[in-house]
């Protein structure tokens, strides 16, 4: 058998690997498996690579050796990086690291694209497919380069969560696909260099521009989309460097993806292509003046525990407050206490709750709340209006009225946990601030609602000294 042939077959079981490795990843039982098949199938692909490079290019060609050396120091380099920043990453912080991960595809798939345009051993009968490779994947991959930047920059809270609005930015992301098809088959007819430095600007551009447009509450869809957009340039790469793997990898990824999304639309009431084309019919927001809505009432810890005692029926809605106060375990022990005095507990998840999709599911079972009292957000909804106490731990967009009422607010539609409905609200978080959509809550401001103001942990563990 030949290398290149014995590398194919490698490439193909590393393939089945990652396949079973997004099986697994689908469940949380055997979401442990998956990772090891995904570490399985990338070490088999690493190896089968070098392997090939080494036996094709000869054991004594210097050429390949200073190859192979700057490839392990590299590989050293980005490995002691990626476990560092592994290790030391908070939960909350999971969201940027991701993003920041997509824009590394991004460069990368820009960086294989040039450098496959100053590759000259093309055969002739496949310069012209060779050209648009090359300007197709540099493409993608600015626009995943940036677009990821921003996603960070956005998640991390170094840029504002609210959306962009330039006047005419659905005629500009138009006119810029438009004009990135025009290049496109200019560049195959005659490559001159200059073209493909005008798309490289003009994928940047639009990168930067389309997710910026994208307001906080569409976040979620943003980080899954930006995953297929490095699975697509991770694919633009492969057919450059006429890797097989590449190829297939980046279509799983970009596929899966794509499939992720368009969850995260449908269970966020939103329309696909409004979120892919950068919010494309989404009008400039208005966000709720705090002044309009009348006052809010303050409560101490002793009285929700007074309330609580005295209740039937509890139920806690958390938010991203809940994981940035690291409160899950206090509020797996309130459970807990009030379980044990008769009190009907359970938990209301949103399916974007946090900053992670199953970002309050892992929370609570690190605490080890019993996964048959934690319902979704549609297990929950109905009970709510039957239901004494509402605990809304640091959540904030997940539980706005304004979603379900107010047709000209930013998250109008985007179904949300109805805890309004309940007899008496509690809010857990530190002052009046608005959630990560940017817009403010009236459920603050209704008569059964009450502000517990202060660090969420802090808070539970007030209101268990009292119980
Ligand atoms: P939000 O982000 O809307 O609000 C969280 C609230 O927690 C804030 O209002 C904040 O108020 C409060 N808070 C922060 N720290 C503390 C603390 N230490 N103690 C008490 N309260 C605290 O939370 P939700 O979970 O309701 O909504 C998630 C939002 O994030 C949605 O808009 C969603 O679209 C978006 N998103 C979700 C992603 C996902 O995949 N799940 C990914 C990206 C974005 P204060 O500062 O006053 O304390």
């Amino acid at each position: 058998m030949t290398a290149e042939a014995l590398a194919g077959a490698a490439y193909l079981v590393a393939a089945l690997l990652f396949i079973l490795s997004l099986a697994g990843l689908s469940k949380h039982e055997t979401s442990r498996g998956g990772v090891n098949f995904g570490i399985a199938g990338m070490a088999l692909a690493i190896v089968a690579t070098v392997w090939m490079m080494v036996v094709e290019g000869g054991f004594d060609s210097p050429e390949v050796m200073t190859g192979l050396a700057i490839m392990v120091g590299a590989m050293v380099i980005g490995a002691a990086i990626g476990l560092w920043r592994a290790r030391v990453v908070e939960m909350t912080g999971m969201p940027e690291l991701i993003a920041l991960l997509h824009s590394f595809v991004g460069a990368a798939a820009v960086l294989v694209g040039w450098n496959g345009a100053f590759d000259d051993a093309v055969p002739a009968a496949l310069v012209d497919i060779h050209h648009a490779e090359v300007f197709i994947g540099v493409f993608i991959g600015g626009v995943t380069l940036t677009g990821s930047i921003v996603a960070f920059l956005k998640l991390s809270g170094r840029m504002s969560s609210k959306p962009l609005v330039l006047p005419g930015k659905n005629i500009l992301n138009i006119g810029a696909l438009v004009l990135f098809i025009a290049l496109t088959v200019w560049y195959v007819i005659t490559p001159a260099l200059w073209l493909l430095v005008l798309v490289t600007a003009l994928a940047l551009a639009l990168g930067w521009h389309l997710v910026a447009s994208i307001g906080g509450g569409d976040m979620p869809v943003v980080v899954s989309m930006l995953n297929s957009y490095s699975g697509w340039a991770a694919a633009a790469a492969g057919f450059l460097l006429n890797n097989d793997l590449l190829i297939i990898t980046g279509a799983l990824v970009g596929s899966s993806g794509a499939y992720l999304s368009y969850i995260m639309c449908k269970a966020m009431n939103r329309s696909f292509f409004s979120v892919i084309a950068g919010g494309f019919g989404i009008e400039a927001p208005k966000s709720g003046d705090e002044e309009e809505m009348g006052e809010h009432r303050e409560v101490d810890a002793a009285t929700v525990a007074e309330m609580l005692a005295n209740a039937s029926s509890v139920v806690i809605t958390p938010g991203y407050g809940m994981a940035v106060a690291q409160a899950q375990h206090g509020v797996a022990d309130l459970a807990r206490r009030l379980r044990e005095r008769g009190v009907e507990v359970r938990f209301g998840v949103h399916p974007v709750a946090g900053r992670l999709p199953g970002h309050m599911n892992v929370l609570l079972a690190e605490a080890k709340v019993p996964y048959d009292i934690v319902l979704e957000m549609d297990e929950i909804n109905d009970d709510l209006a039957s239901t004494s106490v509402v605990l809304v731990i640091g959540a904030n967009d997940t539980v706005n009225p304004a979603a379900a009422e107010d047709p000209s607010s930013p998250i109008a539609g985007m179904p949300v946990l109805r805890v309004w409905e309940a007899e008496n609200v509690i809010v857990f978080k530190r002052s009046m601030a608005s959630g990560y959509a940017g817009v403010q809550n009236p459920l603050f401001f209704r008569e059964n609602a009450q502000m517990l103001f202060g660090d969420a942990k802090d808070r539970v563990e007030d209101i268990l000294k009292v119980l």
